[in-house]
């Protein structure tokens, strides 16, 4: 197909835009492509209440405070780093990605001239053979504290100890070292073993006033400062005044419901994955948080033996994964039948299909706001606040 003459006159911010599959919206001025959002937000939702003015970025480059970049060997048998090139194991060597946090594109350049410097082979996927696989970076964003993580096939990186040293030397920005063994052909980037090399193992950050402590596998916002605006949003809808009772729904490391705790009387947190849980708790510690409970299981069975044994919530945040909420969970809430429900959604199709399953049942969405927390890409967030139908503002 002939590319359209708009087409023919675009030129990408970034030379890898059209194999690296990263970004969908660079063909746009950032100003577009939040008009794009917020109409795919409106066409969306607009029918369940009203939607506000998305909230954009100020600056939307450089957002990225999580980095993974993939290791493989370049057609001279060297090491590259870069991504995959979509549906294939050929790496497209991205030197700097300008969504990325400007101290990752260094710290991966180095690393990939002391994998030449000192005999690392890098992974062949091909023949499953090499050592290093990928690498990870992630810096506070508040603190500027740096992890960086060599995620490889085994833990025997050749010559570990000076690989480290010189890694350090060069870039003494670095707060905490880890070696993650990935044996796993398939799957997660990440594997459980893990050796930390230097540092604490973790680096912490500051979100809406609190501490959070982020180690290799903890999942955490990969956009900070976007992430504070939509917790404030969805913390605005709750307008808890320091009585509420509150359950935290699909809560990972806790961050919505230890920022809802101060104002709130008791925060229940339920999430699946057993790590998170076990993060939530220790910042709930860290943080010297006392009306904080954490539970591990499914959302919705929790939330239904809740409402079976006739325990009330005042207001129940949810954020469920891209795939939405259950009909079990949403079930639970209508019994449960909480005075508030703030609904953060990373996906408006799933979002716009809950929210008919509740408007069914009597509730109404009183106001939606769209917050971009993934510039240059096609997601967008949505913070929803919802109320019973008879209920008045
Ligand atoms: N609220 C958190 C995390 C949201 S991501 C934050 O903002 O940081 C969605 C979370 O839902 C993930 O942590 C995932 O592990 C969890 N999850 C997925 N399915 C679940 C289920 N059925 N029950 C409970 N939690 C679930």
């Amino acid at each position: 197909m002939e590319p359209s003459s708009t087409e023919k006159a675009f030129s990408p911010l970034c030379p890898h835009y059209r194999k690296c599959s990263g970004c969908q919206l660079q063909n746009m001025p950032y100003p577009r492509q939040l008009r794009w959002k917020q109409a795919r937000c409106e066409i969306l939702l607009k029918r369940f209440g009203r939607v506000l003015p998305i909230l954009g970025m100020e600056d939307p480059l450089r957002y990225r405070h999580k980095v993974q970049s993939a290791f493989g060997e370049g057609r001279d048998k060297k090491p590259l780093h870069g991504v995959y090139q979509s549906s294939t194991h050929a790496i497209v060597p991205v030197e700097d990605c300008l969504t990325e946090t400007a101290c990752a594109g260094p710290i991966l350049r180095d690393i990939e001239a002391l994998c030449r410097r000192f005999g690392v082979l890098p992974w062949n996927f091909r023949a499953r053979k090499g050592i290093l696989r990928h690498v990870l970076i992630r810096k506070g964003f508040a603190t500027g504290q740096i992890m960086a993580v060599l995620v490889c096939a085994s833990p025997s990186l050749p010559r570990r100890q000076e690989f480290a040293a010189e890694l350090l030397r060069l870039h003494p920005e670095i707060t905490t070292l880890v070696l993650n063994v990935n044996r796993d052909y398939e799957g997660l980037m990440l594997g459980e073993e893990e050796t930390v090399l230097f540092g604490p193992g973790y680096i912490e950050d500051t979100l809406c006033g609190l501490t959070f402590r982020i180690s290799s596998r903890s999942f955490y916002q990969v956009n900070p400062s976007q992430a504070q605006r939509l917790y404030q949003a969805a913390l605005e809808m709750a307008a808890l005044t320091g009585t509420e009772t509150v359950v935290d729904a699909y809560c990972g490391t806790g961050t919505i419901g230890l920022s809802a705790a101060a104002k709130a009387g008791r925060v229940i947190g339920v999430e699946l994955s057993a790590a998170a849980v076990k993060d939530a708790e220790e910042n709930t510690r860290h943080n010297c948080i006392e009306n904080a409970v954490f539970h591990q299981g499914d959302a919705g069975k929790f939330l239904l033996s809740m409402a079976r044994e006739g325990q009330r919530a005042d207001v129940v945040f949810l954020d469920p994964p891209r795939g939405g909420s259950s009909p079990e969970f949403l079930s639970a809430l209508c019994r449960m039948s909480p005075s508030r429900v703030v609904y953060i959604s990373c996906n408006p199709e799933t979002l716009a299909r809950d929210l008919q399953f509740l408007s069914r049942r009597g509730w109404k969405a009183r106001r939606i706001r769209p917050v971009d927390m993934f510039p240059f890409t096609s997601h967008v967030e949505c913070a929803v606040l919802l109320t019973r139908r008879e209920v008045s503002r």
